[in-house]
This record gives C-alpha cells, sequence and structure tokens, in this order.
C-alpha cells in the first residue's frame, strides 16, 4: 500500500487528505499534525465571530474519520522527526504546515512593545498554544491596524465588537476580557495604497458599518467617484460594492463611542516611541501604475497599540527550499516524492475553500507521478516506531474528539467550546 505523510491538519492537509483518499482508496495517509488540535486556521486563524465559516470543520472531521486516514498530533516536524526522516519512511511527503508567521514591514520602531503582528495578535484572542503568553499592551485609547485586507477588518470588529456581539463566538475568555476592558476610543485602519485598490471585500467591509458602539469614518475626499475602468465584470461589480458602503460611510453622522477611521493612501514610515509605542509616522502617497508611492507629506498618528495585518510567510525548514515566505515549488511539487500545498505553496492568499482546488491539483500531479511505482516505504509503522524510540508522546483522533468535548462543555452561556490555550493544559486534559 502506498504510504503517505501529510504534514499539518489544516485545511490544505485536510482537503488534500480527503482528495486522496477518493482517488488511492487503498493508500495509508497519516497526517502529522504539531498540536494535539486538528483544523489549523479554521481553529486558530478564522475570526472567532465567524462561527458560519468554521463549520467546515463537521467536513474536515469526516475526512479524518476514514479508516484509511490516521491523525498524529503533538509531533514537531524538525525535532520530534525531520523532513529526511519523513521521506525515508512514506512513498509520499505533502508540507501542508501554512504560513504561519508574519511579514515585516521593514521599518524603524517594528520592535517596540505594543507592536504585533496579526499572526500573532489573531492567534492570541483565537487560542493558539503559540500565542497563549503574548498578553499584549492594550491600556491605550488609540490602535492603528496597517494593512487593507479582511484580516485587518478581522482585528478591528475584534477590537471594538461588545461582549454581547461576540456572545456566540468562540473568543478566549481571557483575551475577550481583556478587549472589553481596553479604553480604546479610536482606531485607524491604515491602507498604502487607495480605496479602490484594497484588498478586503465587500461583505467583511459591510460589517463594519453595523457595530454596536463603532462608528466608521471615511474622508469623502479619500474616494474617488468611480471604479477604475477595464477590470472583469466580476471584480467590477465587486468594487462598485465597496465603493458605494465606503461612500455611505462617508456620509453618515452617526458617532458611537469609539471612531474607527479608515486611511488610504497612507504608508507606515516609522513607529514612533522610546520603550513602547506612542504612534506611527505615515507618508501620504499617490498610486502610480497599482503602486504606492511616497509624496514626502507625512503625519503622524498617536496610539499605544499597533496590529500589522500585512500578509504571512512560511519559516526555515531544513529540507525545504524557501524563497521570500514560500516554499519553491512547481505546480505543487518540490521534488521527487515531496509536494507542498496551501498557502506554504502559493502565499498567503484565499478564502478557505480556496484551497480545495488548490489541494486537488496537487492531488492530481502526486497519482501522475506515482504510476505504476510499487510502494516500497515503511509507512506508519516505521513513525510509530521512530517516534516511540524517542520517547514523543504523540495524541490521536479520539484524544482531540476528547478535548473537543471537553471544550465545548466548560464553555459558558452561548459560546459554543471555551479552548484549551496551552499543549500542557491539553495533554493534561487527556491524561
Ligand atoms: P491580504 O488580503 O493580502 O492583505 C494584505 C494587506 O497588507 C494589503 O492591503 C497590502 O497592501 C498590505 N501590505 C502588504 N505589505 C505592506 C507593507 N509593507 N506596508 C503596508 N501595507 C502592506 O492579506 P490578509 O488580510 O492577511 O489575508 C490573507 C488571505 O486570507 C486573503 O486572501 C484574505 O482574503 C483571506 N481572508 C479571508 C477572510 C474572509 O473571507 N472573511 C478573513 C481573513 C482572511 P497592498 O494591497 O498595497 O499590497
Amino acid at each position: 500500500m502506498t504510504s503517505i505523510a501529510i504534514i499539518g491538519a489544516g485545511p490544505s492537509g485536510l482537503f488534500a487528505a480527503d482528495g486522496l483518499t477518493r482517488k488511492l482508496p487503498d493508500a495509508r495517509i497519516d497526517i502529522i499534525e504539531r498540536l494535539p488540535t486538528p483544523f489549523g486556521l479554521v481553529r486558530a486563524g478564522v475570526a472567532p465571530d465567524h462561527q458560519g465559516t468554521k463549520a467546515i470543520q463537521r467536513q474536515f472531521e469526516r475526512t479524518l474519520d476514514k479508516d484509511t486516514v490516521r491523525l498524529i498530533g503533538n509531533v514537531t516536524i524538525g525535532s520530534d522527526v525531520t523532513l529526511d526522516d519523513l521521506r525515508g519512511l512514506y512513498d509520499v511527503v505533502i508540507f501542508a504546515a501554512g504560513a504561519p508567521i508574519d511579514r515585516h514591514l521593514g521599518i524603524p520602531g517594528e520592535d517596540l512593545t505594543g507592536v504585533y503582528g496579526s499572526a500573532d495578535f489573531v492567534g492570541w484572542y483565537n487560542g493558539h498554544p503559540d500565542q497563549a503568553n503574548l498578553a499584549p499592551a492594550l491600556d491605550g485609547s488609540g490602535a492603528v491596524i496597517i494593512g487593507n485586507g479582511n484580516v485587518a477588518l478581522d482585528v478591528c470588529r475584534l477590537l471594538v465588537k461588545t461582549a454581547d456581539e461576540m456572545a456566540t463566538s468562540d473568543v478566549v475568555p481571557a483575551a475577550a476580557s481583556a478587549l472589553q476592558a481596553m479604553p480604546l476610543t479610536d482606531v485607524w485602519l491604515a491602507g498604502r495604497r487607495g480605496a479602490t485598490d484594497a484588498a478586503f471585500t465587500f461583505s467583511e467591509l459591510s460589517e463594519l458599518g453595523e457595530l454596536a458602539r463603532c462608528t466608521p469614518r471615511v474622508d469623502a475626499e479619500q474616494l474617488p467617484d468611480a471604479i477604475p475602468e477595464g477590470l472583469p465584470p466580476g471584480d467590477a461589480r465587486m468594487k462598485e460594492k465597496t465603493l458605494k458602503t465606503l461612500q455611505g460611510f462617508a456620509a453618515s453622522a452617526e458617532d458611537k463611542p469609539i471612531t474607527l477611521h479608515m486611511a488610504f493612501q497612507a504608508n507606515p514610515i516609522e513607529i514612533l516611541g522610546a520603550e513602547r509605542v506612542e504612534g506611527v509616522r505615515f507618508e501620504r502617497t499617490r498610486v502610480e501604475d497599482g503602486r504606492a508611492v511616497g509624496t514626502g507629506e507625512t503625519f503622524d498618528v498617536p496610539c499605544g497599540l499597533v496590529v500589522t495585518a500585512i500578509g504571512y510567510q512560511t519559516p526555515a525548514l531544513d529540507g525545504l527550499p524557501i524563497e521570500r515566505g514560500v516554499v519553491v515549488n512547481n505546480g505543487g511539487k518540490i521534488e521527487d516524492g515531496l509536494y507542498v500545498v496551501g498557502w506554504a505553496k502559493r502565499g498567503p492568499s484565499g478564502t478557505v475553500p480556496t484551497n480545495r482546488a488548490d489541494s486537488l491539483s496537487v492531488v492530481g500531479e502526486v497519482i501522475a507521478d506515482l504510476g505504476d511505482t510499487a510502494p516500497s516505504k515503511a509507512g506508519g509503522d516505521g513513525l510509530d516506531a521512530l517516534l516511540a524510540d524517542r520517547g514523543v508522546r504523540t495524541t490521536s483522533l479520539e484524544d482531540w474528539r476528547t478535548l473537543d468535548a471537553a471544550e465545548q462543555a466548560r464553555a459558558t452561556d452561548d459560546h459554543p467550546r471555551d479552548k484549551f490555550t496551552t499543549v500542557d493544559d491539553m495533554l493534561n486534559a487527556l491524561s
């Protein structure tokens, strides 16, 4: 039987596993995950107030339930086992570990206390064990969010939503309390290009107009009268709806306790402050051929918190060629027997379902390359022996089900779950 290891139990790995079970029903697939919990960004990236998006977990559960699939949790590639170990044990290895670290602005002041990348900040309120100790500085009345993508909008909502608005979310309770206690009056959302260049999508933007205690404000002078010409019809419709929504924000006379200032053509050039952040210096831009070009005019925004939401990268790993934060690959193939899917393959773009087609295309490559090759490797039995030999405590699908039930059982009020936020807590709950 062909043996396949998938590194990472997030959406791209699970879509790949599902495709493989359909095309190669006899293959044995081991999904090796660093945490005892599966689902990657669906659990710890998707905003906790977007429970509808998280419903895809039910489909992933069905994939994990298949007889030929195993979830092996609490195993770190690079320390518990190496990529080379896996390549020696499995006929095919698919890297699906995403792009979990933040891109950097590369400007002065980025290391000041109070400046966080969205991978860290989102991971913190979503209960990712890597960020359990983040304890962000939330005592200021002003916050700046840098970036104009959907992650930036997620962070905005989480900062300004009331406890009532978060009642059915699975935000981590301690993070929720810290966010609610913040004396916030002003949030700036800064995009380096123009309003119609923004990467956020219409439905996420509209949500900002429906918040209980926050009014989005846009300077009408920053909005064009019309969207650019020549866009494909689908894009044009979306951009028109986006522009209309922004024009509505600009015309609104609402005045709620928190103001969300949407600033376009504002490129951050320095984070200000001595030890902790006190503000951000922006340079006004003009957009030329789709690029933000500095005008030399600057302005400062005072704040005690900065969250950058400017994209993610895949960290270095022995045996994995990485350039500019993405694994070097050709249609998902890295080398014979080694493949990559998801954000590690194509960079941090697209929604959860985008990964389905992407992973299935790589599954097609895997199957074509396998051809009639006879399986020759030790597979899962070999991995089990190696991990036992190294004293690695692994977790299983059953263990995840136990954690899942425990998280749901300890949830209060209308929250769907109260997450374990450290691996130790998870392992203790399993003991
Ligand atoms: P994104 O959509 O690529 O947006 C990144 C933003 O950062 C852009 O506005 C970009 O500006 C800006 N940026 C990049 N480098 C910068 C720099 N050096 N200085 C200033 N600004 C900079 O990425 P994302 O928001 O992280 O989202 C990742 C993917 O997940 C996207 O495909 C997104 O749609 C998806 N997602 C979807 C949802 C949802 O469907 N609800 C929620 C969250 C995420 P430029 O455009 O000028 O480069």
